[in-house]
């Protein structure tokens, strides 16, 4: 741990990535781990691919339902959000890139300077023919207002959550973005992530053959934990506001 934080504290560019296990003590369940939402539900993962939603009006129903439930309307960032909010005040956060869609690092404070939201987010919507953009706000009114698949309200087209879907290409600057700060950190963080969904596990490789540093805070093992300077299991509530902690001044 005081390893971890001398690392931090040295390093002048520290790139970090977060998954679910960031947000599981803020009340969002993750995805595939015992408790997880696909482990509970398997029918949740195949309304989760693109191609469902553009072919089943009735998969868009249980989506948008779906979204009107979803916890991240009521949680609140947690410990662990604070302190990477911490870490980009103390000038060595390259960036931070993040693969959960409930918006909580935005919440706790950190800056768009530094956040990419590699798999989106669900606080917008976005129209898949035309492109338009807008916060989710008013379109889930439309929603729980019993509109049961709200169309585009420019051109009539489907509108979608701005996360992505299985089968759904990444935003190729986005993507881009989170390779640049992989391979330009002499620090990465892979923080609450199991480091199988790519191409973002494929960040961790790019800091490796750049000569940084890597750092794995996860519950459960992950690929990388042989290639890895540390692997620690703590929860990530605790552990990442004690390693910024310890990497600060004084
Ligand atoms: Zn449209």
């Amino acid at each position: 741990m005081s390893r971890v934080g001398s690392w931090v504290a040295k390093a002048r560019a520290v790139t970090v990535l977060t998954g679910a296990g960031i947000s599981t003590a803020s009340g969002i369940p993750d995805f595939r781990g015992p408790d997880g939402l696909w482990t509970r539900d398997p029918e949740a993962e195949r309304l989760s691919s693109l191609d469902a939603y553009l072919g089943d009006a009735g998969v868009r129903r249980r989506v948008w339902q779906g979204r009107l439930r979803h916890p991240a309307w009521t949680a609140r960032p947690n410990p662990a959000h604070l302190a990477l909010v911490e870490l980009e005040r103390s000038g060595r956060l390259r960036a931070l890139v993040t693969q959960n869609i409930d918006g909580l690092h935005q919440l706790a404070g950190t800056s768009g300077d530094v956040l990419i939201e590699i798999h989106g987010t669900l606080r917008d919507v976005v129209c898949l023919f035309c492109g338009r953009r807008s916060p989710a706000g008013p379109t889930l009114e439309r929603v729980r207002a019993g509109e049961a698949d709200p169309a585009c309200e420019d051109c009539g087209g489907i509108l979608k959550s701005a996360t992505v879907s299985f089968g759904q290409a990444l935003d190729p600057g986005d993507l881009q973005r989170a390779q640049e700060a992989a391979a330009s950190c002499e620090l990465f963080i892979a923080a609450g992530t199991s480091l199988t969904v790519y191409p973002v596990a494929l960040l961790p490789e790019i800091a490796l053959a750049s000569g940084a540093r890597l750092v794995i805070l996860n519950a459960q093992p992950t690929p990388y934990d042989d290639r890895a300077d540390e692997v620690i299991r703590a929860p990530l509530a605790e552990v990442l506001p004690a390693i910024v902690r310890s990497a600060a001044p004084g």
